[in-house]
C-alpha cells in the first residue's frame, strides 16, 4: 500500500480507496512469488528470544504497528547477534545511483523502510532493510535513519489523507510509470489530462471545423485551440481475446479444467452427445447463447470467476440477459452516477453530447456511403447537430434527435447498394424504419445489430462499474438499460448501421437469409452467422480517435468514451466529449 502512494498516488486510490486491481505481467509474477514465498511460513522469534544472539531466518511473517496503524507481511526476516532486518523480494532490477552502484527505487525504499519501523515497534532491534531484485539477483541495503523515517510518517498521512478525503488525485505527467502501470487502461492518464482541458461548453466553431474539414482531428482541434496536447497510446490498439457466438440447437457447453467444450446432444433420449468445440477461457472475452443452448454449472461457475460475460439472445436475436461475476465493486462511481442523473442540468449536459454527436455520425455515414449524397439533408443534419447541442431541455432533445433520424432514414435506402432480388425487386429495399417486429430484410439487420450493439455496451457498463439501468438521456424505466442505450447513440450509425451495410453490399448476407412469418421478417440461422461476421469485423476496426489522435478498435472506444463519462461524473473533466469520426 505504501509503495503505491509512493510510485503515484493515483494508482494507490484505485486499489485501496475503490478496490480496483488489475493484473499485468508484472504483477501475477509477483503475487506468484509471494504466493511461494508465503507457503514456506517460519515463525518469527520473539524479541527477547532474538536478543539471545541466535541465527534467525523466519518466512512470511506478518505483523503490525498500533503506534503508525499499518500491517505487513514480511517475506523474509534475517539477522543475529540480535539485530534483524526485512528483506523484500523485487521481480525487477535495482535502479542506478549517480555512481552506477544498485539503489533501491523510492517506492520500495518507504515499503521495507515501514517494515523495519514495524520490527522496531514490535520490540526488536533493527537499524536497515534489504530488498533483493531478482532481476539482477542483488541485495540492496536501506538504512532505517531519521530520513526515511519521516518519509515513511509523511506516506502514511498521504494514504490517510487520500482515502479520508474520497478524490482521486490527477493522472501523473507524462510519466514513465504508466505504461507499466497495471491500471493504465483504467486510468487513461494523457487522455484524462488531455480531455481535463477540454471547455465546459464546446465551441461551437471549433466543433463544425473539426467535423467539416480533411484535416487530422488533433491538428484541427489545436489549430481551433483545444489544448489537446500529445497523447501516448499507451493501452493494446485491439484485444487480443474474442467473443464466443453459439448459435445451434441443442448445445450444451460444459468445461473441463480450463476449457469450455460445446457438445451436442441427439434428439433420442438417451443419444450420444458429439463434441463440436472447445476454447479456452482465457482465450475469449464473452460468451454469446442464441435460442435453446445450455450452461452446465461447471461452466457458469468457471465463467463468472474468469469474469467472463454471458449474453442470452433468444432465437430470433432479442438480448435479454446477461451473467456476470462479482465484478462490479466500484461503489462510488455508481453512488456519483445515481446523484448525477438526478441532477437535471448535467443529465441535459450529457444528452446534448450525445445526440450531437450521434446526428454529426449519421451524416458522416451519409456522406461517406450515399450514391450521391443529399445536400440538403446533409445542411439540415449539421443544423441539427448544433440545435441538439444548444438544447435547453432534454424534450426538445427528444424532438431532434426524432427529426434527425427521420431525415437519415429517408436517404440511408441510398447507402445500399444490391438490387437484384428474385423477379428483378429489389432485394433490400429499406422504406423507413419500423420494429417490433420488424417488416423487412433491412429492419430485421438493423434490429439486430442495435441487439449486439447494445448487449456490448451493457458489458462495457458492467466492466467499468456503472450501473447500465441509470442514464442521463434515455430516462429511468423498468428493464431499460438506459446508460447502455445512452453510450450507443453515437455508434449506432458508426457501428451497427456500418455493419448491415457492409453485410449487405458485400454480400456477407443475401435475400435468402431472411424468413417471413405474417408481416415479420426474422435471419435465418446461416444469416445471423452471416451478420455477426460483419458486425465483429465492424468492432474490431482500427479507427482514429478524433480527440485522442491514435488509432484503436471500435470495442477499445466503447470503453474509452464510458471512461470518460466516468471521468465527467466525477468532476476530472469539464464536458463528455463524445465520439464522432470524419
Ligand atoms: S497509469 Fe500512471 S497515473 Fe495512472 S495510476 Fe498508473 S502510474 Fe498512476
Amino acid at each position: 500500500m505504501l509503495n503505491e502512494v509512493v510510485y503515484c498516488p493515483r494508482l494507490f486510490f484505485y486499489e485501496w480507496v475503490e478496490g480496483v486491481f488489475v493484473h499485468n505481467a508484472d504483477t501475477v509474477e509477483g503475487a506468484l512469488r509471494h504466493e511461494k514465498l508465503e507457503r514456506k511460513e517460519d515463525p518469527l522469534p520473539t524479541a527477547a528470544e532474538a536478543e539471545t544472539g541466535e541465527s534467525i531466518r523466519a518466512r512470511s511473517v506478518e505483523l503490525a504497528s498500533d503506534r503508525l496503524g499499518i500491517i505487513a507481511r514480511i517475506d523474509l526476516v534475517e539477522g543475529e547477534g540480535g539485530t534483524l532486518s526485512p528483506v523484500d523480494y523485487k521481480k525487477g532490477a535495482p535502479r542506478q545511483g549517480d555512481d552506477g552502484s544498485p539503489e533501491a527505487w523510492p517506492a520500495d525504499r518507504v515499503q521495507v523502510g515501514a517494515q523495519a519501523l514495524i520490527l522496531r515497534d514490535n520490540g526488536y532491534a533493527c537499524d536497515e532493510a534489504v530488498l533483493y531484485y531478482s532481476a539482477t539477483r542483488q541485495r540492496v541495503r536501506v538504512a532505517l535513519d531519521a530520513a526515511l523515517v519521516d518519509e515513511i510518517t509523511a506516506a502514511i498521512a498521504t494514504a490517510r489523507a487520500l482515502a479520508a478525503g474520497g478524490r482521486i488525485p490527477p493522472p501523473l505527467v507524462d510519466s514513465p510509470k504508466c505504461p507499466r502501470c497495471s491500471l493504465v487502461t483504467i486510468c487513461l492518464p494523457d487522455e484524462t489530462r488531455a480531455a481535463a482541458t477540454l471547455p465546459a461548453e464546446p465551441d461551437d466553431a471549433a466543433q463544425l471545423a473539426l467535423f467539416a474539414t480533411d484535416e487530422p482531428p488533433r491538428a484541427a482541434a489545436e489549430a481551433d485551440g483545444d489544448g489537446l496536447g500529445e497523447v501516448r497510446r499507451l493501452m493494446p490498439a485491439r484485444d487480443d481475446l474474442r467473443p464466443l457466438y453459439l448459435t445451434g440447437h441443442g448445445l450444451t457447453v460444459g468445461k473441463s479444467g480450463e476449457v469450455l467444450q460445446v457438445r451436442e446432444y441427439g434428439r433420442a433420449k438417451g443419444a450420444p452427445s458429439k463434441l463440436i468445440q472447445e476454447v479456452r477461457l482465457n482465450e475469449i472475452s464473452q460468451i454469446n447463447l442464441f435460442g435453446n443452448v445450455q450452461l452446465t454449472p461447471a461452466a457458469v461457475q468457471g465463467l463468472c470467476a474468469a469474469e467472463k460475460p454471458v449474453a442470452y439472445f433468444s432465437f430470433g436475436g432479442w438480448f435479454y440477459g446477461l451473467t456476470q461475476g462479482l465484478g462490479l465493486r466500484n461503489v462510488f462511481l455508481r453512488r456519483e452516477q445515481f446523484r448525477r442523473a438526478d441532477d437535471p442540468r448535467f443529465a441535459l449536459r450529457v444528452a446534448r453530447d450525445l445526440v450531437a454527436s450521434k446526428i454529426r455520425n449519421q451524416r458522416t455515414l451519409l456522406q461517406r456511403n450515399h450514391v450521391e449524397p443529399p445536400p440538403v439533408a446533409l445542411l439540415r443534419l449539421k443544423r441539427l447537430a448544433q440545435q441538439a447541442q444548444a438544447a435547453t431541455a432534454l424534450d426538445e432533445l427528444l424532438g431532434i434527435e426524432g427529426t434527425a433520424a427521420r431525415l437519415y432514414f429517408e436517404h440511408f435506402a441510398g447507402m445500399l447498394k444490391v438490387e437484384d432480388g428474385d423477379g428483378g425487386a429489389p432485394a433490400f429495399d429499406f422504406r423507413t424504419r419500423n420494429r417490433r417486429p420488424p417488416r423487412d430484410p433491412v429492419n430485421a439487420l438493423l434490429s439486430f445489430a442495435y441487439a449486439l450493439l447494445s448487449k456490448d455496451l451493457m458489458i462495457t457498463c458492467h466492466g467499468i462499474g456503472f450501473d447500465p439501468f441509470v442514464g442521463f438521456y434515455h430516462q429511468p424505466r423498468y428493464g431499460r438499460p438506459a446508460l447502455a442505450l445512452d453510450l450507443m447513440e453515437g455508434f449506432r450509425p458508426l457501428v451497427a448501421d456500418s455493419a448491415v451495410l457492409t453485410a449487405i453490399n458485400s454480400r456477407m448476407v443475401g435475400d435468402t437469409d431472411f424468413i417471413r412469418a405474417g408481416d415479420a421478417v426474422a435471419l435465418t440461422p446461416a444469416g445471423r452467422k452471416g451478420f455477426i461476421r460483419a458486425y465483429e469485423q465492424r468492432i474490431d476496426t482500427l479507427v482514429t480517435h478524433p480527440l485522442f489522435g491514435y488509432r484503436v478498435t471500435y470495442r477499445r472506444v466503447f470503453e474509452i468514451q464510458a471512461r470518460l463519462l466516468a471521468r465527467f461524473i466525477s468532476g476530472e473533466i469539464l464536458r463528455y466529449p463524445g465520439f464522432e469520426t470524419r
